[in-house]
């Protein structure tokens, strides 16, 4: 397009679009909407459904602004990231109005309300690596959250890289191929590929990883002069991270984030650590089948807020290994127990609590409304009758949180002073400040009003002294106030009035006395909208002012929330306070699994009979009792017996109590499982792969403080493979003379219960069942010994398998339990000649059906 043609308007346009990062889509504020043009309305108008519309000759399509959240919402979700271009001043007739880039959005930095989800933490991650192995950075700019990992492991980072689940990540340019090149499958950097695969990616020069200028740009975000008072060296390897996580920020914000205070750095050898796949296994953050629902996290939620949630999330993303803040949420949840209206008065109070890290997080960050300042004044009003119902507890572990709850009285009483009840949630619509806070701006708003009492005088008044019966007095936005008079009465207009226009039925007047008027209400109106903006300001920062102590009290009203909830879950489901201990056993009587048990609740009410779960005991330890070979039919419940005894483990390192009568639980370093077959048809790896994979990563990195549970390991490979490697694995794990990492093995390969008597740490354990009249009764009771039949036939009946089936299958089973191994094949007879006999191995009962 010639230069000469592009108007001022799309001057500025090209202007802003020209500095914009590739992918991005430019919304460009003209009055009531946000406008795209040329490529961009072409890609938004598809990908958010609205119409091409055609703006001289170019293509253009537009949002309407107060519909803008949702379809950047859109936008965002289908990978997009969206820059904001704002009307910066008034708009006047014929005056190109000031416009400047505000923001741009992409999934990881958002922090807009709408664009959240309220109980999730929403993490943006930069991931390096270099000579000092892998460095990753996270960050949440909606509340502040910053933090930095090192390893030279990546088996160390994948872990919480997983279960941050970071909504966008930064990586350097070109890594990504480099990484390609050196993986191989089932290498950890295949997984972390795999990882990356799935997410927003955005890629930065590797300059921007300088870990000297991240350093310095860390410094400058948190304004400290070093990074000692968070035990951070200045040369940490992921300040590198750090710094391009804050750089991006940064242009996206279009400013400096302003709400980061501090910065924390993770240490895998302080927690316990689920590598991405276990996390899958155990349905820790999400169940098998997707979302919450069937996970761990949500049968463990009781909280009424959604920091209070994200809290809870952040506690299972870092299990700790720290005995006393174990301790010290377990002492909490028990006075919480012992005092169960305490409990709930909290709970009540909880609910009408704001979320006031995100609030700040955005107040900080330029996007402020009136609401908010509500939000943070409900809150406020909260806490002192929280802080009351703390009060008995003072001498015990609650008061760690109490202290953390700073009342603010001056605050609150300003904010109560200052704010009507009702907020609206836009700066512009005004009437947020209450009657009696300032006397300036009531002043000018008595002045709106008496105009306005004068203007609805002066209709009657005008009617009267006219002697027109139907004259109106009337506003618009193109002429402001005037009387309007029907074509039958203009012989009685009087000489005062000045005509504006002429209609069709009639014509529109103004009188002196009416256009000074005019001129008062809107000078009274801008006035008073002024003023307000003006307290609204001194608002905002009176509560910015208080920022750390806004920002401890969310924290601990999160924890409280977090913990008031396990109370109620250990009340209502009957959980135990497990003993922790530095040891290498695990002691768990009458354990339940804390999400079948809910389950089956559920769906035993209003069902005869019994439906309630059956408790197990275990006891494990490193160097008497360390692998666990557990036997028993197909159904019985040996997956459900193996991952309840990781989840209480679990649980027990996040703080939580647990579902059983009595734990003691020597602390874990880590937990791995191979549970289940389950197919990765999406990465293209065969279900055998993927197991072997994961087996591998198990024998590599468990220690002898390692809880690992397998589940029918070899399953996916020919049975002879399968045996054999199942096999080796077991004896792998007992290599050691003295301990071994605590082993939980579920197997349906009979043959390995002999390896009790070679392995003095192993025993065999089963899951029970009864026979009656040839079906079986699941008893799902975990025993000592070895199951003495699988079972197969019964179960496939419960399946649902056809009868015939059925009596062939018992029928072909009876010969090859006797010694007599021939078997007939029976009619209809198949088009090929019949099969040769089937053979049976002396000790092992497998089938060489094709000789
Ligand atoms: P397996 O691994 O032996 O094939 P599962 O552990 O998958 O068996 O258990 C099968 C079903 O039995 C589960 O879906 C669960 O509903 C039920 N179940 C398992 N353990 C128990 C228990 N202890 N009490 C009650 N029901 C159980």
């Amino acid at each position: 397009m010639a230069k000469s043609k592009i108007t001022p308007m799309m001057q500025q346009y090209f202007e802003v679009k020209r500095n914009l990062p590739s992918n991005t889509l430019l919304l460009f504020r003209l009055g009531d909407f946000y406008e795209m043009f040329h490529e961009d309305a072409e890609i938004g108008a598809r990908l958010l459904g609205i119409t091409l519309t055609k703006r001289s000759d170019y293509p253009m399509a537009g949002i309407p602004f107060h519909a803008a959240e949702n379809y950047i919402g859109k936008a965002l979700a289908a990978g997009k990231k969206v820059a904001i271009c704002d009307q910066v001043e008034t708009a006047q007739p014929g005056k190109l109005v000031k416009r400047s880039l505000t923001r741009i959005l992409t999934p990881g930095t958002t922090i807009e309300d709408n664009q959240l989800e309220s109980t999730r933490n929403h993490y943006i991650a930069a991931l390096e690596f270099d000579k000092d192995g892998v460095s990753l950075a996270w960050l949440d700019l909606s509340t502040g959250e910053f933090q930095i990992a090192n390893s030279d492991n990546v088996d160390d980072i994948l872990p919480v890289l997983s279960s941050i689940d970071p909504a966008e990540m930064l990586i350097i340019e070109g890594e990504r191929d480099r990484w390609q090149a050196q993986a191989h499958d089932g290498s950890s950097q295949d997984e972390l590929l795999h990882f990356l695969s799935r997410r927003a990616i955005t890629e930065l020069p590797g300059y921007q990883f300088d870990v000297d200028s991240g350093g310095r740009t860390v410094l400058d975000t948190l304004g400290v002069i070093n990074l000692e008072g968070f035990g951070i060296a200045l040369n940490h390897p992921a300040l590198g991270c750090a710094g391009a996580l804050l750089f991006y920020a940064t242009e996206n914000l279009c400013a400096k984030p302003e709400n980061l205070a501090s910065i924390a750095e993770y240490r895998s050898d302080n927690s316990l650590l689920i590598d991405p796949a276990t996390q899958r296994n155990l349905e820790i953050f999400e169940s098998m089948r997707g979302g919450r629902e069937g996970s761990l996290l949500n049968a463990i939620n009781e909280t009424k807020t959604a920091s209070g949630a994200r809290q809870l999330e952040q506690w299972l993303i870092a299990p700790e290994r720290d005995l006393s803040e174990l301790e010290r949420r377990q002492n909490c949840i028990e006075i919480l127990v012992k005092s169960p209206i305490a409990c709930s008065e909290i709970q009540d109070l909880l609910k009408a609590v704001r979320d006031i890290s995100r609030i700040l997080g955005r107040m900080q960050n330029r996007l402020r409304n009136p609401r908010e300042l509500g939000g943070i004044r409900d809150t406020l009003n909260q806490l002192p009758a929280i802080l009351d119902t703390l009060e008995p507890f003072k001498d015990s572990d609650l008061s760690s949180i109490a202290t953390r709850i700073h009342p603010l009285p001056h605050l609150v009483e300003l904010l109560n002073r200052a704010l009507k009840e009702e907020l609206p949630s836009n700066i512009s619509d005004g009437g947020y400040i209450a009657k009696g806070y300032d006397e300036k701006l009531d002043h000018l708003l008595s002045l709106t009003t008496d105009n306005k009492m004068w203007l609805a005088n002066l209709e009657s008044e005008e009617r009267e002294r006219t002697g027109i019966k139907n004259l109106k007095v009337k506003f618009n936005n193109a002429f402001g106030y005037f009387i309007e008079v029907s074509k039958s009465n203009l012989g009685l207009v009087p000489e005062d009035y000045i005509r504006k226009q002429t209609m069709v039925n009639g014509e529109r007047f103004v009188t002196e006395g009416l256009k000074q008027k005019e001129k008062e209400i809107f000078n009274a109106e801008e006035n008073s909208k002024r003023r307000e903006e003006e307290l609204f300001a001194g608002l905002v920062e009176a509560i910015l002012e208080e920022s750390s102590p806004l920002r401890e009290t969310s924290t601990a009203l999160a924890e409280l929330d977090v913990l008031c909830g396990w109370a109620e879950i250990s009340r209502h489901w009957d959980y135990c306070k497990p003993e922790l201990e530095d040891s290498d056993s695990i002691d768990i009587k009458q354990g339940r699994h804390p999400v079948v048990e809910q389950m089956l609740k559920k769906e035993a009410l209003g069902l005869a009979g019994s439906h309630t779960f059956v408790p197990n005991d275990v006891s494990l330890s490193a160097s008497e009792s360390q692998i666990h070979l557990i036997t028993g039919p197909n159904m019985a419940g040996k997956s459900t017996f193996i991952r309840q005894v990781a989840l209480i483990t679990l649980m027990a390192q996040i703080g939580c109590w647990v579902p059983a009568s009595q734990a003691r639980i020597g602390i874990v370093d880590r937990i791995f499982s191979r549970v289940g077959a389950s197919d990765d048809l999406a990465r293209g790896n065969s279900t055998f792969m993927v197991e072997m994979n994961e087996t591998a990563n198990i024998l590599n990195n468990a220690t002898q403080n390692s809880l690992i549970i397998l589940d029918e390991i070899g399953r996916g490979t020919s049975t002879y493979d399968g045996l054999s490697i199942a096999w080796s694995v077991v004896e792998h794990l007992h290599r050691q003379t003295d301990a071994g990492p605590k082993t939980l093995f579920a197997t349906h390969y009979q043959e390995l219960t002999q390896l009790d008597k070679h392995l003095n740490r192993l025993e065999n354990h089963s899951v029970s069942v009864k026979e009656w009249n040839d079906e079986i009764v699941f008893v799902r009771q975990v025993v000592k010994g070895a199951a003495d039949r699988s079972y197969g036939i019964q179960v496939a009946r419960l399946a649902g398998l056809p009868q015939p089936v059925i009596n062939r299958a018992k029928e072909i089973l009876e010969r090859l339990e006797s010694d007599d191994a021939t078997v007939t094949v029976s009619a209809p007879q198949p088009r090929a000649k019949p099969r040769k006999k089937i053979q049976v191995e002396d000790d092992s009962s497998q089938l060489d059906l094709f000789g």
